[in-house]
């Protein structure tokens, strides 16, 4: 689960990591009696929104005056900004961080993950901060390191290892281990799965201080993280993906033509894979689990059905805990509401298999059936092409 980069600057300011002083907008008053709360000469007036990238689409604006605060938050709210990381559609943009301008000396990279090969935390480190990571990887991979923590805390010769890589010396070395003594704390005590500081800034002070904050925790210990739920923002959230949360489905949104429904996650990946292999994309990726009910299928015939990007639905179902009857019961609840306004193939084998393939036939669905999926896949991608 994503929260926003105001959201991860408060959690980690209670770990006693520095971050510049900043305030929340919701309103362009709001924002102009921010900026006047943190008497300063320059503000930073940063969008707020679950993407990074937002620096280089114009989501970053430095203000020099009250009125400049003024205009950058007429300007960005309720605007869509279209960042690299947010896909074509963009993001609407409904809250503003107004934060005091740094001056800002050094630019580092420095974030936190879990590494599954050494099964630690992990710190990725690079001079080379401020900028896109993933092409510095790519161009340069020798200003990156990662160094995997060995102990239950980040230890000295750890720290010092990092300190180097980035270039600090002397007090700044001390602050740099204390620095991420703190990261480590807030990442594991929080159950994080990603937290990134792109850029980690030295200021012209000589301080080092996050510039800028993602926190991904882990969805799975959100049980014991209600002050993390407290933070989730639906509006950031693909509302396909929120609907299909609330019956218990395993649903993600992709961009391509063909609705799948299947069970199990290992099938719906395999079921993805021969999609593609058969020349068309998946619209998304639905696990309906086992102990799925009519209600939950129905649901999810429902999302696959009012999705404008589904051009034909493949239903591909290994009927072992979950009944084809339910899988069938499901699709003609759906249809009272929703019509089949795309080819649908079905494949459905095991339990109560001919019970669910009699319910659709005695229904006069235009079904298409097939016996595996390779057939399926096949008339799936060239039901989608009858209908493009
Ligand atoms: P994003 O990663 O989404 O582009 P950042 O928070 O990293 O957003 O901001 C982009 C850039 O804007 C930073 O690299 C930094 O140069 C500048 N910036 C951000 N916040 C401040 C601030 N408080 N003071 C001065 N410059 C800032
Ligand atoms: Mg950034």
């Amino acid at each position: 689960m994503n929260i926003h980069e105001y959201q991860a600057k408060a959690m980690l300011a209670e770990f006693g990591v520095p971050v510049p002083r900043g305030k929340l907008a919701l309103s362009v008053a709001e924002a102009v009696t921010a900026a006047e709360s943190l008497n300063g000469s320059v503000w930073v007036v940063k969008a707020q929104i679950h993407a990074g990238g937002r620096g280089k689409a114009g989501g970053v604006r430095i203000c020099k005056s009250i009125g400049e605060v003024k205009a950058a938050a007429t300007d960005l709210l309720g605007s869509v900004l279209v960042t690299k990381q947010t896909g074509e559609a963009g993001k609407q943009v409904n809250r503003l961080y107004i934060e005091e301008g740094l001056n800002i000396a050094r630019e580092f990279y420095l974030s936190l993950l879990v590494d599954r090969e050494t099964e630690r935390v992990a710190f990725v480190a690079s001079p080379a901060g401020g900028m896109d990571i993933e092409e510095v990887a790519a161009s340069s991979p020798e200003k990156i390191l990662t160094l995997s923590i060995a102990g239950d805390e980040v230890s000295e010769n750890e720290a010092q290892k990092i300190a180097a890589f980035l270039g600090l010396e002397g007090e700044q070395e001390k602050a740099c281990a204390d620095l991420l003594e703190k990261l480590y704390r807030a990442f594991t005590e929080k159950d994080g799965s990603m937290l990134e500081l792109n850029p980690l800034i030295l200021t012209g002070g000589g301080k080092l201080m996050a510039l800028d904050a993602k926190f991904v925790a882990d969805s799975n210990a959100l049980y014991r993280h209600a002050e993390i739920v407290g933070l989730r923002d639906l509006s950031e959230e693909d509302p396909r993906e929120i609907e299909a949360s609330q019956f218990g489905l395993n649903y993600i949104a992709l961009d391509g033509h063909i609705g799948c429904m299947v069970n199990g996650a290992g099938l719906a990946m395999a079921t993805m894979d021969i999609i593609q292999l058969k020349g068309d994309r998946p619209a998304n990726f639905l696990d309906v689990g086992g102990g799925v009910t009519v209600d939950a299928v129905c649901e999810a015939f429902k999302l696959l059905f009012s999705d404008d990007h589904v051009k034909a639905v493949l239903v591909n179902i290994f009927g072992g805990i979950v009944r084809c009857d339910i899988i069938a019961g499901g699709l003609l609840e759906a249809i009272k509401t929703h019509p089949m306004r795309v080819p649908v193939v079905m494949r459905l084998v095991g339990t109560n298999e001919e019970e669910g393939r009699r319910m659709v036939k005695d229904a006069r669905l235009d079904v298409r059936w097939a016996n595996d999926l390779d057939q399926a896949a096949e008339l799936a991608v060239a039901a989608a092409r009858e209908v493009a």
